[in-house]
């Protein structure tokens, strides 16, 4: 038997990035995906696509909308993430944070809340969180309290839903080669330096791959995670089984 999950599988902010990662894997293992995203997600094998902002109860409306029409829902990955609320707690402006705790903390609660009317026992929510949810990047408050919010976000819902046999939890990635990371490696004044410290961050000594935080996603989502609850899951090649960078003394 599949150890997927049965009904669809809803990926937001998955025009790109992990999000298109995972929708990708989830096809090709031959789940049914609705994809959101702020601009219609491109196609993919003939899946289901929306868009929404998902920060909008017009958004969250058009999913859950486009969900009832595919029948039950099996997983729900909120992706979707706001990562431009720049500076640190004397500088972010307060427009920034308020957009970033909307999209990146208070969308997953409220798409969980609305989609839970068709999640049957059985059935999960995968967050993405963030190392930064671990622990803080100097200058990026916003994310930093977003992410952190989530990672406590998906303990308070596995224990809000695990009566309904739902269960929560979240992935922690640490540098991901996204096409928004390696643009800003590209674009960075010593580009090869600047990869060279992003790699040196993780114990493995790389970035890691859209892939393989959408590997960690299926397995949480799926019936082999099923004693799985409210669990963070690091995947971040080591970066967090430090306190120096890369478990090197500097
Ligand atoms: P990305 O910017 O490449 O993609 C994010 C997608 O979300 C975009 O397509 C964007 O349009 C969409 N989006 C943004 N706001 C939205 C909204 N309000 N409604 C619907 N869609 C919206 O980002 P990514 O790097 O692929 O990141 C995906 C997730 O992984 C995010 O939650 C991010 O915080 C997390 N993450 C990324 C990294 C990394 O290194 N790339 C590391 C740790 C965590």
């Amino acid at each position: 038997p599949s150890p997927g999950p049965d009904g669809v599988v809803i990926v937001t902010g998955a025009a790109r990035g992990i999000g298109r990662a995972v929708a990708e894997l989830y096809a090709e293992r031959g789940h049914p995906v609705l994809s959101a995203d702020l601009t219609l997600p491109p196609p993919l094998r003939g899946q289901a696509r929306v868009k929404a902002d998902v920060s909008t109860a017009a958004g969250r409306e058009r999913i859950l909308r486009a969900a009832r029409e595919l029948g039950t829902v099996g997983v729900l990955v909120n992706n979707a993430a706001y990562q431009g609320a720049h500076g640190g707690v004397l500088e972010v402006s307060e427009r920034g944070w308020s957009r970033t705790l909307a999209v990146n903390l208070t969308a997953p609660l409220l798409l969980t809340r609305a989609l839970v009317e068709l999640m049957p026992p059985g059935s999960a929510v995968v967050n993405i969180a963030s190392v930064q949810g671990l622990f803080a990047e100097q200058g990026n408050a916003a994310y930093n309290a977003s992410k952190g919010g989530l990672v406590n976000l998906t303990r308070a819902a596995a224990l809000d839903l695990a009566p309904r046999g739902i269960r929560v939890n979240a992935v922690a990635p640490g540098a991901i080669a996204t096409e928004a990371v390696l643009a800003a490696i590209r674009q960075s004044q010593d580009p090869e330096q600047t990869r060279r410290d992003y790699e040196d961050l993780h114990a493995l000594r790389r970035l890691g791959e859209p892939r393989e935080v959408a590997q960690a996603v299926y397995f949480l989502g799926s019936r082999e995670a099923s004693f799985l609850t409210g669990a963070i899951v690091p995947v971040d090649g080591g970066m967090t089984a430090s306190f120096m960078m890369a478990g090197r003394p500097v």
